[in-house]
């Protein structure tokens, strides 16, 4: 996202001042959206500038751009003059089907654009929405994977809500007829109106019970997909002659991509995205109505979205921006988006998995803000409306633009990341605002993870509240990705279960580990941080994977180690004491502890001190007096995966 500095810290520098002045000459240059340009500049200097109270820190004010931007969407829906208004909400259903429930052969290219896909799809529903209702898309309030709540006037609301409900249908029937049902577009409206009081003072029960009819609503709507959507003649309409390889959708005509490969329309159109979100940092779609059909248009590639009856307009082209950081990225385009690419990445998952250091795999890691309704109910303490406009914004910047930077080292905040910054090789298979789903290199996927940890704590300043729960799962290269997601998805639950008295808390399940790793473990608490007993092991290990057989920590000390694990956890479960300094009476005969193995290994003296490094010393000290054993499982495990041959 097009911001000058870190939430927490607005300073008015004169380089800032320049920059300001310099970007506004800029504005009514020939080749630039005005509108758009406008938009950007306000977000890029006015984000962090803040009045009120920032609800992901509790401690910031809220940004002025989020407080500008409400209020216009107020004034853009307040119709009757009365300060009363409906709020209206979309939900896209069926995404993890969409996105990953495809062939992995080849999968990648077109795994790419599938997310962007749907993506495009929501926004230009949306824009469509809001044209019907004659409102701005500052009355767009909250944008998180998926779920999308706007304002809505208050007059004429049953004419409203038929025309709004016309234009689903519409979307749903070109859905049903292009993906056969596997995305569903949910539309609800409040029961009743809320006033601009509640938005803006303390909410209300006006506020809250339009927040509850939403969700009942939806979830009717979910329960009852594309009733009374079929027509006579449907059936007849899916002729089952071709198969799609990529999405296994039936299809009576195959597109050809190159020689010897041929797709449906929908996956050669994502395979295009997913080209041109890459190359370009751009999308350009063409929306246009031939005869009865509308398509869309992205290079020689169209893509039909159904029938239609008439009446339906919508010409011209999308020009989409991704992540624009300066005005010049503008030039010719007519929207910009927010969403994480992955530039300059292997394209196909065996290659990716020959990238990691060690074992040759891939890593599949999800992550999920832990309880977002808590952080929402937080956030109607105070200006309701603004809040939660401002939380949205915050979650879809850290969840595209640090992102990004984590995936190309590129992160020029918190420079003490848990191992050195560097290009990680990686796929963003969806990213949705508040929730990710990565695969990659299994030794890159696992650093991104601790170091997306490290991030959201720094982002949030430790807000007890705002917590991130991970899980990732480790594959050979031809796994499915539909499994890959599964299987990291349960590692997620696990994080999200292992709860500190009744609260969640900053952690990653890896399936290797014997429990989830918090952060305050690896980063501050009262123990030593664990970051100072994996820095020096780490050090010793060969550097990408090049040079093993000078790897100084070998793979015999690592088992040791990690019988000693397994010896002295099962003693500790049985109603065993581990007791300070007298370790060797509970290590079963011919095992050692960890104690004794660190003390006296050679391997981690210092070539040029002969003595243990000083993180290691201190690690040692601590260890010797600690009344509990340290769980090891997840970095005896990690390293032991890093000096595994090829
Ligand atoms: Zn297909």
């Amino acid at each position: 996202m097009p911001t000058e500095s870190a939430p927490q810290k607005y300073e008015i520098s004169p380089e800032l001042v320049q920059s300001l002045t310099d970007n506004l000459k800029k504005l009514g240059t020939p080749g630039y959206n005005q509108e758009l340009v406008v938009q950007f500049l306000a977000e890029k200097y006015l984000s962090d500038v803040g009045y009120a109270l920032n609800l992901l820190t509790y401690r910031e004010p809220l940004p002025i751009y989020d407080i500008l931007r409400t209020m216009g969407g107020l004034l853009s829906a307040d119709r009757t003059n009365k300060g009363q208004y409906f709020l209206g909400a979309l939900d896209v259903s069926g995404i993890q089907d969409f996105v990953y429930n495809i062939s992995s052969d080849r999968a990648l290219r077109s795994l790419r654009g599938r997310s962007l896909f749907l993506e495009l799809l929501s926004q230009v529903v949306l824009r469509d929405l809001l044209k019907v209702a004659g409102c701005s898309e500052d009355c767009l309030l909250v944008q998180n994977g998926g779920y999308y709540l706007f304002l809505l006037p208050c007059d004429k609301i049953e004419e409203l809500r038929k025309n709004l409900e016309r234009v689903i249908n519409l979307w749903n029937r070109r859905l049903l007829l292009l993906q056969e049902g596997r995305i569903f577009l949910a539309f609800a409206m409040s029961a009743s109106p809320v006033t601009v009081q509640e938005f803006l003072n303390k909410p209300g029960d006006g506020y809250s019970d339009a927040i509850s009819s939403i969700g009942r609503e939806l979830a009717l709507r979910k329960r009852q997909k594309f009733v009374g959507m079929l027509e006579p003649g449907d059936l007849n309409s899916f002729p089952a002659i071709l198969t799609c390889p990529i999405c296994r959708r039936d299809v009576n005509k195959l597109v050809r991509l190159v020689e010897g490969e041929e797709f449906c329309d929908l996956c050669c159109f994502c395979i295009e995205l997913g080209r041109q979100s890459v190359e370009r940092g751009a999308l350009e779609i063409d929306l246009q109505q031939q005869g009865k059909n509308y398509c869309w248009k992205a290079g020689s590639f169209t893509l039909r979205l159904g029938e239609e009856k008439g009446e339906w307009e919508e010409p011209g082209a999308l020009r989409v921006k991704l992540n624009p950081r300066e005005v010049e990225d503008l030039a010719g385009s007519n929207f910009y988006l927010n969403f994480p690419v992955a530039a300059g990445i292997e394209d196909d998952f065996n290659d990716l998995a020959k990238l990691s250091t060690g074992w040759k795999g891939l890593g599949a890691l999800r992550a999920d803000v832990d309880s977002l309704g808590n952080l929402i109910k937080g956030s109607a303490k105070y200006a309701p409306v603004i809040s939660l406009a401002s939380l949205s914004r915050l979650l879809n910047r850290f969840f595209s633009e640090y992102l990004m930077q984590l995936q190309q080292g590129t992160l020029t905040t918190n420079s003490d990341t848990v191992v050195n910054p560097k290009i990680r090789n990686f796929h963003f298979i969806y990213g949705g605002g508040d929730d990710l789903f990565v695969v990659g290199a299994w030794s890159d996927t696992l650093e991104v993870a601790l170091d997306l940890g490290r991030c959201w704590r720094t982002y949030t300043a430790q807000n007890p509240d705002a917590t991130i729960s991970m899980g990732l799962s480790l594959h050979p290269s031809k796994f499915p990705v539909l499994a890959m997601a599964q299987i990291s998805g349960e590692q997620l639950e696990r994080a999200k279960s292992n709860k500190v008295d009744g609260r969640a808390k900053n952690s990653l399940s890896a399936a290797f580990a014997r429990r989830p790793l918090f952060w305050e473990e690896v980063f501050d608490g009262e123990k030593p941080p664990l970051q100072e007993l994996v820095q020096p092991l780490h050090h010793l290990l060969p550097s990408g994977g090049q040079d093993e057989e000078n790897a100084r920590l070998s793979r015999s000390f690592l088992r040791r180690m990690l019988q000693a694990d397994a010896a002295t956890h099962p003693l500790i479960e049985n109603g065993g004491r581990w007791k300070p300094g007298l370790r060797f009476a509970h290590a079963p005969q011919g095992k050692v502890d960890y104690l004794y193995l660190l003390a006296t290994s050679s391997e981690l003296k210092s070539p040029e001190t002969g003595s243990p490094s000083q993180h290691l010393r201190d690690y040692l000290r601590w260890l010797h007096f600690s009344s509990e054993p340290p769980d090891l499982s997840f970095f005896l495990n990690w390293l032991d995966l890093l000096v595994r041959q090829a």
